[in-house]
Parts: structure tokens; C-alpha cells; sequence
């Protein structure tokens, strides 16, 4: 499976991966995760997103006696030039597991379902987890249809580009009921495993987070003629809060990010008389996050500027008895918090049981063509999520 996927996508200059909901790069990812599911003798359902769910039983059936479908995977989406793992190792590892679960000869009570979700990454439309905010109500269907690419392509174009009904998207009970719990297997974002000296770990929460725009105006003039003394630069307010952001994430112990900034005019040889960044801010404590941002707009207002909270999303624990019951079966492992979204936080926030495991990534590194993961590890991550269907999935209750 790892091999089918390698060359999907691959940008030949960077050796990352580009591959974006409802390109021909995603529609040959849908058309391979079919026809492995199809191998396997799975059933495929699409949900009205279009997130693909494949399942060992029939979850309707079960339903209806009570029992709900236990429910792994991923997605295979990418961001610009990302790695091989952030997605495709929990979809492989699913379908993997599965695979074992077969050749031990086990019978599961309850359906098995595994899922592709669409669009995890937001890199087109530049919403995050569309796939799952839309199914669950999170991001309403119209707000999806208008969402546009850098091309000016909305989602409702590329939708019907890629054969579908635009209209036909939307939040989709039927397909959630179907779900009693969801395990999200993905590659860490971050050095936690290294530290621990482990290869997986059972997920506690993402982390809060929250977006802010700070604006600051100046006075456009010629960067050769007009005398220090004289200017009104922009750059300078916006540089001290690039420093303050990066001085308040290091005393309140969270993480602080400047990486998007629009500056005008724009010109080298201008002085700039308005500079636009945005601020994110994490961490696994929202008391933190939140004192850091007090700093740093102290230092905004302080340089004339001013700062707007665009979102704050607070911290999404993942289920406490399921997260218990996976660190139980798999022998007391490492509990990790992470700062990273994903579908499976979406899902929780929906009511629904949801936990995460994590794979081992040496470098901690993600988003990037450097992203790894040893193989050794991912048949650890395989070998903990089949033993996890095999207690949730065995257990008729
Ligand atoms: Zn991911």
C-alpha cells in the first residue's frame, strides 16, 4: 500500500506532496482507498461530503440492535509540499489492521468501519477538516460551496469539475449515527515520543488555539529622501510584536507564531504605511495561551497598533473512558496532548467517543517533505490499532 502511494502527488522539485481535495491528485487517492476496500471485500459508502467510509459489517443493521460501528482511519489529502505520513499512515495502518484482524481469524461483534476523510488540510480552500466540520454542522453548507481557491475556483465548481452535485453537501446524521467510537492513528507532529523513548502513545486533547490580526498604520513616503525623524513606518510597531510574541511564548510556556503578513505599499524602496500580521497562538494550557496574548497586544498598543481576535477555538479533550480503555489494552503508554488539528477533533466536538494514537516521528518534523516515520515504528502503530479494534470491536456491549 505504502509503495502504491509514493509516487500520488509528488512534487518532483521538492520530494513533497501536493495533493488537494478535488484535484485529479485526490480523485486517484479516492479511486485507490476504493479499490482496496473493494479487495478486502469492504463495503464503500460516501457520506453527502463525500468522505469515504468502508465497512467490515453492515453498521445500519447493527444500529438498529443497539450496537454502533467502531470506526479508524485518516485522510489522504496533503498541505503544499507535505510529507509522506500526516494522513496516509493512519488510512494504511486501518486498512493494515484490518488485514491482521482477518488473518487471526477474528469475528467482530460490532461493524468495523474505516473512512477517508476529504479535504483534511484545508490546503486548497483554506479551511481546515472540511470534510467533518460539514457532515457534523461545524461549517454550514453554504459557507463551503463559497469557500475559493488561489485560482478563484470556488468549492462549488471544483466539486461539480469533479463530477459531483454541489448542492447535494451538507450535514449528514445518518452517516454519524452509524459511528459509536473513532480512533484517528497519525504520525506525531512533534519530538513528545522521541523524548519518552517510545514508539506510540494514546492521545489526551488538542490543544486551544486562536488567531489574531494585528493592523498597524503608517505613512507611505520615499524611502531615500525622507529623514528618520520625520517617518511614520509601520514596520517598526509590527516588528516589536513579531519580538514580543516570540518573548510571551517563551514566559508563558506556550507556542506563538507570526508567519502571514501583508505589508503596504509593498515596494522596496517604500516606507510602509500599513502593516498587517497574523498572530497564532497554542498551548496546553488556555491560561497560557491567553496571558501570552495579553502581553503581546500590551506591546501592540504600546507601538500604536491594534489587535482583533479573528478565532479562538478552545481545548477539544478526546474521550476519557475510550482514551482510558486504549492505554489500558495497550499497556500503560505515553499520553500525549498535541497542538495540531485533525478530523478526529472535529468528531469529539460532534459528541462523538473519539481518541487518537501516535506514531513515533525521529525528527518531529511535519508539513514538510522531511516528515518520517521508521517502518519499525508504524508496525508498532498497526500492531496497537489492531489491538484496539480487536477489544472494541470484539466487545458486543
Ligand atoms: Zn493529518
Amino acid at each position: 500500500m505504502w509503495s502504491d502511494l509514493q509516487p500520488v502527488g509528488r512534487s518532483a522539485q521538492s520530494g513533497g506532496y501536493r495533493r488537494f481535495a478535488w484535484t485529479r491528485e485526490d480523485h486517484d487517492l479516492r479511486e485507490w482507498f476504493a479499490a482496496e476496500c473493494a479487495a478486502r471485500g469492504l463495503d464503500l459508502t460516501e457520506d453527502r461530503m463525500g468522505n469515504q467510509w468502508a465497512w467490515w459489517g453492515d453498521p445500519d443493521a447493527a444500529a438498529s440492535r443497539g450496537a454502533k460501528g467502531v470506526v479508524t482511519g485518516s485522510h489522504l489529502d496533503s498541505v503544499p509540499d507535505g510529507g509522506a505520513f500526516d494522513g496516509p499512515l493512519g488510512v494504511v495502518s486501518a486498512l493494515a489492521a484490518v488485514d491482521s484482524l482477518r488473518s487471526n481469524g477474528f469475528e467482530p461483534a460490532k461493524p468495523i468501519g474505516v473512512v477517508n476523510f476529504v479535504d483534511e488540510e484545508g490546503a486548497r480552500f483554506g479551511v481546515a477538516c472540511a470534510g467533518s466540520r460539514v457532515i457534523t454542522g461545524a461549517m454550514t453548507a453554504r459557507r463551503a460551496r463559497s469557500l475559493t481557491d488561489a485560482d478563484g475556483t470556488t468549492m462549488a465548481e471544483a466539486l461539480k469539475r469533479a463530477g459531483r452535485d454541489p448542492h447535494q453537501i451538507g450535514r449528514d446524521d445518518d452517516a454519524l449515527r452509524r459511528v459509536g467510537s473513532f480512533v484517528e492513528l497519525h504520525v506525531e507532529q512533534g519530538r513528545g515520543l522521541v523524548d519518552l523513548d517510545h514508539p506510540v502513545a494514546v492521545g489526551s486533547d488538542i490543544w486551544p488555539h486562536g488567531r489574531w490580526r494585528l493592523d498597524f498604520v503608517g505613512e507611505a513616503n520615499h524611502a531615500g529622501t525622507t529623514r528618520l525623524e520625520d517617518r511614520h513606518d509601520a514596520m517598526l510597531g509590527y516588528a516589536a510584536a513579531v519580538l514580543a510574541a516570540r518573548e510571551a511564548a517563551i514566559t508563558h510556556g506556550c507556542v506563538a507564531t507570526i508567519g502571514k503578513v501583508a505589508v503596504t505599499p509593498g515596494g522596496v524602496n517604500a516606507i510602509p504605511s500599513a502593516v498587517t500580521g497574523w498572530l497564532d497562538a497554542r498551548g496546553a494550557s488556555p491560561r497560557a495561551v491567553r496571558r501570552a496574548v495579553s502581553d503581546i497586544t500590551a506591546m501592540v498598543e504600546q507601538s500604536g497598533g491594534k489587535i482583533t481576535q479573528e478565532s479562538w477555538t478552545p481545548s477539544t479533550p478526546f474521550d476519557a473512558s475510550l482514551s482510558a480503555r486504549l492505554g489500558t489494552r495497550l499497556g500503560g503508554i505515553p499520553v500525549l496532548g498535541t497542538g495540531a488539528g485533525h478530523d478526529a477533533g472535529i468528531l469529539a466536538n460532534a459528541g462523538i467517543p473519539t481518541a487518537m494514537l501516535f506514531v513515533r516521528n525521529p525528527t518531529g518534523v511535519s508539513h514538510s517533505p522531511e516528515e518520517f516515520a521508521e517502518t519499525s515504528d508504524c508496525l508498532e502503530g498497526v500492531a496497537a490499532l489492531t489491538a484496539v479494534l480487536e477489544d472494541l470491536a470484539g466487545d458486543p456491549a
